[in-house]
Order: structure tokens, then C-alpha cells, then sequence
């Protein structure tokens, strides 16, 4: 009896992990151009590029949708590589193996219903709660500001490390500054960027810090905002 309770506090624990795993694998793979490119480009060219912080974050009715799931290969590999780890920490804790397979494929497999769900609004059981409308507004929240909301399942990891944004805060944020301007203390509003331009700019000041020279990162400047005019471009009717 008392291996069952370890096995399922191990599982909660790894659940814990999951949400800064997520976090973690979707801003420095996901949302990063490093080799290979797969995640990067699965995600921010095809995903982003096709659901954005507008209406088309919703797949219509009637229309198949494409590009939400993850790669088949995926949960094998994410067991696979947290194997080690796994196994080192069952043999300093006996019984705490099964519970941490258990409880990395349930977030696994929760996070692909829940994402579908965000994006293709069917009138599932699951869209009554309101924890799932909380879910799909941070996740729709995520499509239009790229450098927030990383977690799409469990938010802990984006209130941990400061990158959890509502639209109460963002409500708050414009009423501070409007404020402000009224207060004569912003001069003036300052056009906002082209939201290419600052998605890319976002994307290698985040996390091309590897950049040696001043030319190596304009050549990733480049490279980003030409894939992200591709898609651009592949999007329009
Ligand atoms: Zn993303
Ligand atoms: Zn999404």
C-alpha cells in the first residue's frame, strides 16, 4: 500500500515538473530557430503562422483541422529522454517509476485534448468549465503576445517565472499608461512596431544571447523574418 502512495506521489510531483517542462521546451525549442528546426518550425512558422491572437485562433466550423497536435514521435521521446532521470531517482525512492511514466503521459495526453479543444471551440463537454475558458483565453493570449503564456495545460511555471499575462493585467497595464499620458508624463504614444518585425525582433533578443558578432545575429534577423514572411505570404487567400 505505502508503494501505491509513493507511485502516485511521484506521478503528482512529475505533474509539478510538467508544467515547467512545457514551459521550458516550448520557449527554447518551440519558439527558438536552433538545430534541428523542427520544433521551431512545426510550432512558430506553421502553428503560429496559421492561428493567430485573432479570430483565426479558432478553427472553423466544417474545417478540418491541421497543425495542432504534436509530432507522433514526441511523448516517446520525452519518456525516452527523461529515462535516466527516472530510473536514478526510483533507485534513491523505490516505487516511484511507474507513477512518474503514469503521470508524464497523462499530462502528455491532457495537454494534446486541451490544446485541440482551445483551437477547435465543438461544443465538447470539457468547454462548459470555466478553468478550461481561463485555459483557452491564456492559450489564445500566447498566439497574440509570443513571449507570454508559454504553458498551455498548467500555468505554474508562467507564474513562477514571470511571464503569466491576463487580460486583467494587460486591462491594467493600458489604464496605467493611458494614465500616464494624461499625466504628461509619457509624452506622447509611441507607434507600435509591424507585428512581424517585432515578433522576430522578440524572438532573437530572447534567445539568440549565442550571437558572437553583430553580424551573425543581423544574418538571424534576416533568416527569422524571412520564415515569418513566408508564412505570411502562404496564409494570404
Ligand atoms: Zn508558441
Ligand atoms: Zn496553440
Amino acid at each position: 500500500m505505502t508503494s501505491l502512495w509513493t507511485q502516485i506521489a511521484s506521478g503528482l510531483c512529475w505533474v509539478f515538473y510538467g508544467s515547467f517542462f512545457e514551459w521550458y521546451w516550448h520557449k527554447f525549442w518551440m519558439h527558438t530557430p536552433r538545430p534541428p528546426k523542427e520544433a521551431f518550425r512545426g510550432h512558430t512558422i506553421v502553428h503560429h503562422g496559421r492561428y493567430k491572437g485573432d479570430d483565426s485562433y479558432f478553427v472553423p466550423e466544417g474545417e478540418h483541422p491541421e497543425h495542432i497536435l504534436l509530432k507522433p514521435y514526441a511523448l516517446p521521446g520525452i519518456v525516452v529522454a527523461h529515462l535516466p532521470i527516472i530510473l536514478l531517482i526510483n533507485y534513491l525512492i523505490p516505487y516511484t517509476a511507474i507513477g512518474a511514466v503514469v503521470g508524464i503521459v497523462l499530462y502528455f495526453l491532457v495537454y494534446e485534448y486541451m490544446h485541440w479543444n482551445m483551437h477547435v471551440p465543438r461544443g465538447h463537454f470539457v468547454e462548459r468549465f470555466r478553468w478550461f475558458q481561463f485555459l483557452r483565453k491564456h492559450h489564445h493570449l500566447h498566439h497574440k503576445y509570443f513571449q507570454k503564456n508559454f504553458c498551455v495545460l498548467f500555468p505554474l511555471a508562467d507564474l513562477v517565472l514571470g511571464t503569466l499575462i491576463t487580460e486583467r493585467i494587460l486591462a491594467h497595464r493600458k489604464a496605467e499608461r493611458e494614465q500616464a499620458i494624461a499625466n504628461g508624463v509619457i509624452a506622447q504614444e509611441r507607434r507600435k512596431p509591424r507585428r512581424a518585425d517585432r515578433e522576430a525582433r522578440e524572438l532573437v533578443k530572447t534567445h539568440l544571447f549565442g550571437a558572437s558578432s553583430a553580424d551573425r545575429r543581423e544574418k538571424k534577423i534576416r533568416a527569422v523574418r524571412a520564415m515569418l514572411k513566408t508564412v505570411k505570404n502562404r496564409n494570404q487567400p
